[in-house]
């Protein structure tokens, strides 16, 4: 089945629940009533002269019409292509150019950032053309600007016009639908640059259809669901674990506000009365940590997904007890591989569901190998995670060499995770291949340490790299964001270490900081930790 297909079966059958609600733009939609504005935005994409295969892209955050794009471009056959809300001209103008996009719908500005002055940095032309015929020097491919603003704006369309000028029963939206197939490519998602530049992952509706199919499952979710979405919708997390494992299962979307806010958040639960919420790691710590959490009534909530980044025992913990996620899953997966391919359900036993990313999803395999040898490790020892199955992507758009590194002829796509499976096949991710330091020969994972760290009643959030060190090859580094109005000190922290943990392990340099460089989708970027502390060490 397509996107399409089953959207349609679901608005047909769901028909006056809700299907989204979008707090910060004051709209609701019931089923019916999104499936309409589908139809419509579908018949006004293929009146531009879009047409099956075509890329489209969205640069904005999230909104009514991130998701009406991300459905009517599957229905017709368009490609999509999700654009990170930080990217700036010479970024956005690379994505662009690399799948080469012949249409954009972009917001005009959000906080200080100018969406539009940006565009027409790149696109001058767009001063003077015509909508729907600009002719950029830069942006050859691009013919049609649309915005989300109210106003005029020359050489572009305005989201409401054009979304006008489609019919919610042009029988040209079901002839299209009608020659699509599910293994084809309907979305490139760029990878979040967590450990350089982003790529752009192709997928197919297959891909993510299924996926979020079984995220919805393993969180029993239904169409007595509201589930609470603060996680940005370009990427997979807010697209897939969000949209469509509600919209696969009839509940309904909440969005509580454009970019992610712990006190909106908070207000949106309670006020929403919402059943699930999703979160990286460091907005669950946002949301537990501020000052005033114990306002706010939660006891609304079940479930929802920690993911993204390695989620601390800890955390989970008081996610559980103070926030009455009693059926919070813990995910695992990436863009590559649409992007779930671990995950526990609300039915894996408390401990297992806090300590790891669960078991692998059905229809899907995962193996465990020697990044050297390939051959798969025993149970309990660290290897490779690689995944294979209905969820891997289609490919790096326009890049068939790194695909061939990413999938091997076997269709084992190598995630450069190191991971543990046990007996019974729960998996714990170990951390990256790339963050592993080795120190005078040890090797460390960095998420050791950083769990116990975590403990340390002073620290709220840490991170630890390798730095270069001429002596031991690598050294261990811990930035530490201290808890509100607590001022650690180096041996506090090393006091806290001795005894507890290998020596080797105890972090040679300690920062303390009051927030690590991060991706839009609320990952630490280690590598630019890495490169400060080698500048500042020399
Ligand atoms: P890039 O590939 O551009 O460097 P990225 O890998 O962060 O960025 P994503 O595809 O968004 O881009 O993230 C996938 C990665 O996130 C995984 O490979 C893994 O390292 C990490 N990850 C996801 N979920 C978890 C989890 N539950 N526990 C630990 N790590 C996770
Ligand atoms: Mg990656």
């Amino acid at each position: 089945q397509t996107i399409g297909d089953f959207f349609d079966a679901m608005a047909e059958r769901q028909g006056l629940q809700e299907a989204l609600v979008s707090r910060h733009q004051n709209i609701r939609l019931s089923y019916a009533e999104l499936k309409r504005e589908v139809d419509r935005l579908g018949s006004a994409l293929l009146r531009s002269g879009l047409r099956k295969g075509d890329r489209v892209g969205i640069w904005a955050h999230n909104s009514v019409e991130w998701v009406l794009m991300q459905l009517a471009t599957a229905k017709v056959g368009l490609i999509l292509v999700n654009i990170n809300p930080a990217y700036r001209t010479s970024e956005v103008e690379y994505a662009l150019n690399k799948v080469a996009c012949k249409a954009l719908v972009t917001m005009t500005s959000f906080k200080t950032s100018d969406y539009l002055a940006m565009l027409r940095e790149l696109a001058p032309e767009l001063n003077t053309c015509a909508p729907g015929e600009l002719r950029a020097a830069r942006l050859p491919d691009l013919k049609l600007v649309v915005h989300l603003g109210e106003a005029d704006e020359p050489g572009m369309l305005r989201f409401s016009d054009w979304i006008a000028r489609g019919s919610a029963d042009d029988p040209a939206v079901a002839e299209a639908a009608a020659t699509l197939h599910a293994h084809e490519p309907i979305n490139i998602q760029f990878t979040s640059g967590t450990t350089g530049f982003p790529k752009g992952a192709t997928l197919t509706h297959s891909n993510i259809l299924n996926n979020g199919f079984f995220i919805g499952e393993a969180m029993k979710l239904t169409a007595e669901d509201r589930l609470c979405i603060p996680v940005p919708l370009y990427h997979c997390f807010g697209m897939v674990l969000g949209n469509l494992a509600c919209l696969t299962h009839g509940a309904t979307i909440v969005y509580p506000n454009d970019g992610f806010d712990p006190l909106l958040t908070l207000e949106c639960v309670q006020d929403e009365a919402c059943t699930g919420l999703h979160g990286v790691p460091t907005m669950f710590i946002a949301m537990l940590d501020h000052p005033r959490f114990a306002e706010f009534d939660l006891s609304t909530l079940r479930t929802g997904i920690m993911a993204g980044s390695p989620c601390p025992i800890e955390v989970m913990k008081r996610v559980v007890r103070d926030m009455h996620l009693s059926e919070i899953t813990i995910a695992y997966g990436m863009t590559e591989t649409a992007p779930v391919s671990c995950q526990s359900s609300t039915d894996t036993p408390l401990d297992k569901r806090v300590s790891t990313v669960g078991q692998v999803q059905p229809h899907l395999q995962v193996k465990i190998v020697d990044p050297q040898s390939g051959e798969t490790v025993a149970p309990g020892e660290t290897g490779e995670l690689c995944t294979k199955g209905y969820s891997v992507m289609h490919g790096y758009w326009g890049d068939a060499e790194k695909t061939h590194e990413a999938i091997d002829a076997e269709g084992w796509m190598h995630t450069g995770d190191l991971a543990v499976m046990d007996a019974e096949g729960y998996v714990n991710i170990v951390g990256r291949i790339k963050d592993m330091v080795i120190r005078g020969g040890e090797n460390i994972y960095p998420r050791e340490v950083e769990e116990f760290l975590y403990r340390h009643p002073q620290v709220q959030d840490v991170q630890v790299v390798g730095v270069p060190d001429p002596k031991y090859g690598e050294e261990l580094c811990a930035w530490i964001i201290p808890k509100a109005g607590m001022s650690p000190t180096d041996e506090d922290i090393r006091a806290f270490c001795r005894g507890n943990i290998a020596h080797y392990k105890i972090p040679r340099y300690l920062r303390f900081v009051s927030a690590f460089p991060m991706t839009i989708t609320g990952k630490v970027q280690k590598f630019k930790i890495r490169e400060t502390m080698q500048q500042e060490l020399g």
